[in-house]
């Protein structure tokens, strides 16, 4: 059963600290609010805290808008997640090194958002890496480093090329038997694209969507220039910087929370395709695009190629920026 949380507080993410323009304080009369009000509310979806916050006419509207959004996002997590056997997603990888297979449009448009994202970062996104994935999961379970010829197996599985798309019959073939494609560097960005365009219907054009590092906002909220969004930088000396957006995706990857520490070296859950291993890199990045799928792929992406890599794909997403955390040495 899925309750809509109301909450009242402010919320300050531990990555990221996100408010409305006057930080979620009683606005000053004298900026017009349209005769809107802010509503905050909070459920579990893809495996982590999925917040909205909605400016609505009154009370009614923004419980069924949000409620509609989060059953949106219900049904994304449904077709996308590797987690589950029955979901479009492990559907068709079953049948990889098959005939192709036909896809519903949310499938095949996140599908073929990540094999556009690998051809412009060369490879370092890549939704192949299922089979990589698994074994750095294990490994976190186990403390252990995977072995050299379980990783050698799984490359043979990995690789953008592998996957064959088919845009005008909508269909998809993974041309190797045991591919497992992962969009968990893409789905949440696109979920929270997908919560604000169900607002929208109901006539709520300023939103925000927040999900494990990834925020989606539409309109900025009346009476203000955008949302207010503080990208903390996760090093512990240098400060954090305030942005101001709207219509944006803004997402922030790293290792800060997940990764795995083998003989004094720490291993990120986002892995270089090129060799299997988990970044080691310690890149940490928070990436500003048009929307939640482009910012969310990027900023997986920007983790593997760091900021000279980077300078080459973001003139391919014009309008995009990349926030770095200084190295650490
Ligand atoms: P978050 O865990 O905050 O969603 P990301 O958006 O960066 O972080 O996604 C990381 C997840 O994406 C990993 O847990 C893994 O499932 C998958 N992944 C790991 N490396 C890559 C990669 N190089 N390209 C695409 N997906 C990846
Ligand atoms: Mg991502």
């Amino acid at each position: 059963m899925s309750v809509l949380l109301r909450i009242f507080s402010v919320a300050i993410l531990t990555l990221i600290g996100v408010g409305c323009a006057n930080n979620g304080e009683k606005r000053p009369t004298t900026r017009p609010t349209g005769g809107l009000e802010r509503f905050e509310y909070v459920q579990v979806h893809m495996g982590t805290r999925a917040r909205l916050v909605a400016y609505a006419k009154d009370e009614e509207t923004a419980v069924e808008a949000c409620s509609a959004a989060y059953r949106r996002v219900a049904e994304l997590e449904q077709i996308c997640t590797d987690y589950r056997k029955s979901s479009e997603l492990m559907q068709l990888c079953a049948r990889a090194g098959g005939p192709p297979v036909r896809v519903s449009d949310e499938l095949f448009y996140v599908i073929q958002k990540a094999v556009e994202k690998s051809r412009n970062t060369n490879g370092a996104f890549d939704i192949t890496v299922g089979p990589y994935v698994a074994l750095w999961r294990e490994a976190r379970k186990t403390g252990k480093m995977p072995r050299q010829e379980e990783i050698e197996k799984a490359r043979a599985l990995v690789g953008y090329e592998k996957i064959i798309l088919d845009p005008t019959n909508q269909t998809v073939r993974l041309t190797v038997p045991g591919m497992k494609l992962d969009l968990g560097a893409i789905a949440k960005g696109y979920a929270g694209d997908c919560a604000l365009a169900v607002l929208r219907t109901y006539g709520i054009n300023s939103a925000l969507f927040e999900a494990g590092g990834n925020i989606v906002v539409s309109d900025a909220p009346p009476g203000s220039y955008g949302w207010v969004i503080e990208v903390v930088n996760d090093r512990p000396s240098s400060k954090s910087k305030k942005i101001v957006v709207k219509n944006a995706g803004v997402s922030t990857s790293g290792d800060t929370e997940q990764h795995v520490e083998i003989e004094g070296k720490r291993y990120s859950h986002i892995i270089d395709p090129k060799t299997g291993i988990g970044l080691t890199n310690r890149n940490y990045v928070t990436i500003v695009a048009k929307d939640g799928i482009t910012s969310d792929g990027l900023s997986t992406a920007a983790c593997v190629l760091g900021p000279e890599g980077m300078k080459f794909v973001l003139p391919k997403y014009p309008g995009t920026k990349a926030y770095f955390a200084p190295q650490i040495e």
